[in-house]
């Protein structure tokens, strides 16, 4: 069965053809680098890595290009005022480089805590700045832009008139006319949809660079359309990002394109659901993200415990990922039991050796084969994560079995076994990308239950040094203990 996708563009799985056989091209929108990234952010990027290793694994040879939008990002996404960079670094007095570095340090940390691989190429916006200008500079030569006062602004009601702007999303020009404000009195732009290329900068602006139009800064959209461009060519196979860009950013990435290169950039576009809280959409400016770092020390009022990276990854899996995904204390401690549940039957997996080709039990191996081979199809049908999941918790009882004495080693098949053994490991570990995290580790658990149990004992006796100690020090090796009501603790590794 070959692999299908669900194209945002027609609103329909399509089969996937890459453009050039064995090889495929992905784009996905990267953070702004201005906060930290909260526990949303980071299930747009765990599923693009699932799409990624996926591909990997049937055989792609893949170009996976991410970006981290160091600047051109306005407060607000809209064209004016200041970016996000510049506001930060002028209220903390630093460098706004120093603002990126910081939370592009902490970025990588997070994706490698969640076991997320390092995209093929990490491009920065202000590291391609001469690329955004020159395609503002040919989409003006085509005439899809005008100039007012060293603002370059895309003519998006010219682009209408030849080809449908909202494409995407499929919305037409009266629709998304309605969903945005007047023209104040003060707008340079000529139409209400018009969005900056190029962003004049005010002298006390604190990063900009020249251009033909004098000194200034690039608009956000621009920078994937000339990294994309650079880097996988001006048609290429996904683009993606969450399902929040698909009306705005990647609409405009669309228009850049066309309106420079007379091309589409991507041929399939994929977009991730929103994690949500109570339903409502994990955001930065709604105030209600979970940082990752939270959740991995259990320091924040809502969380009832510390969970482990590959907790919140596993948790993540269990989802489509065009569904949304509500976050919560129940669903994450579910989570915990069931990975816990999966690793064991895997490690016990391992162990086994059948030695009959022969099976004794000619139904089970035909219900273990049938349960496998779907793992292909379920991921072939538009990457179903969790239908994969749903029929591995199937084989749980059939691998425990084994431990229990209730299969012999001959009832399955020789050749059935080890495609169950094969098949699992391809899918936790290279698939899935999960690793026995310490929070799974039956040793170390067990030296956990010892310091937690004597410094319980410590804080009874007022022996506090000691109680102490034992926090301080777990701390600086990076496990963290939470104290929990009535005098329980937890912990979890930062
Ligand atoms: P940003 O740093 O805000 O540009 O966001 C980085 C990525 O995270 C984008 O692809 C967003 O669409 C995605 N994103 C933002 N909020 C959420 C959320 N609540 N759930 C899933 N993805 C999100
Ligand atoms: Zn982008």
């Amino acid at each position: 069965m070959a692999l299908k996708i669900y194209n945002t563009l027609s609103r329909e799985k399509e089969l996937f053809t890459p453009l050039t056989p064995d090889h495929v091209g992905m784009y996905v929108c990267g953070p702004t680098v201005y906060s930290d990234v909260h526990l949303g952010n980071c299930r747009t990027f765990i599923s693009f890595d699932i799409i990624y290793r996926y591909l990997v694994y049937l055989g792609y040879k893949v170009r996976y290009v991410r970006n981290i939008t160091d600047a051109g990002h306005l407060e607000g996404d809209r064209d004016e005022g200041d970016d996000k960079f510049s506001k930060l670094a002028r209220l903390q007095k630093v460098e706004p480089m120093e603002i990126v570095q910081k939370y592009t340090v902490g970025f990588r940390h997070v994706m490698q805590l969640l076991n997320n691989l390092p995209p093929s190429i990490e491009p920065t916006a202000t590291g391609h700045i001469a690329e955004q200008i020159e395609i503002t500079k040919q989409i003006l030569a085509n005439g899809y832009a005008y100039e007012v006062n060293g603002t370059i602004y895309f003519d998006v009601e010219k682009y209408n008139k030849e080809q449908p702007y909202g494409i995407l999303t499929n919305r037409k020009m009266e629709d998304l006319l309605e969903g945005t404000r007047e023209l104040g009195g003060q707008d340079e732009k000529r139409g209400r949809l018009d969005f900056a290329l190029w962003i004049k900068a005010k002298p006390e602006h604190l990063m900009q660079w020249p251009s033909p139009w004098g000194m200034g800064f690039p608009g956000w959209h621009i920078e994937c359309s000339a990294m994309s461009e650079k880097y996988l060519g001006k048609k290429f196979d996904i683009h993606g990002g969450g399902m929040d860009l698909a009306a705005t950013h990647h609409t405009n990435e669309i228009a850049q394109s066309q309106a420079c290169y007379h091309t589409s950039p991507a041929n399939f576009w994929m977009h991730t659901n929103m994690l949500t809280v109570n339903g409502t959409r994990m955001s930065k400016s709604l105030g209600n993200g979970f940082l990752p770092e939270e959740l991995f020390t259990g320091n924040h009022p809502l969380l009832e415990k510390a969970y482990a990276p590959m907790t919140v990854r596993f948790f993540m899996l269990q989802t489509h990922y065009r569904s949304t995904l509500d976050f919560s204390n129940e669903a994450l401690q579910a989570s915990e039991k069931g990975l816990k549940r999966l690793w064991d039957a895997y490690e016990l997996l391992q162990k086994f050796t059948a030695n009959n080709e022969a099976p004794t039990d000619a139904e089970l191996d035909a219900k273990v084969n049938r349960l496998v081979n779907e793992f292909d199809e379920f991921m072939n049908d538009d990457f179903n994560t969790a239908k994969v999941l749903g029929n591995m918790f199937e084989l749980v009882p059939v691998i425990n079995s084994i431990k229990d004495g209730l299969i012999q080693a001959d009832a399955i098949s020789a050749t059935t076994v080890s495609l169950l053994q094969q098949k699992f490991k391809a899918y936790l570990e290279d698939v899935f990308g999960l690793k026995n995290s310490a929070a799974n580790n039956d040793v170390l658990n067990g030296v956990m239950d010892l310091l937690i149990e004597i410094r319980k004992e410590s804080k009874t006796k007022k022996d506090f040094a000691t109680s102490d100690k034992i926090r301080n020090q777990l701390a600086a090796i990076g496990i963290n203990l939470k104290d929990e009501k009535g005098g329980e603790m937890s912990w979890g590794v930062s």
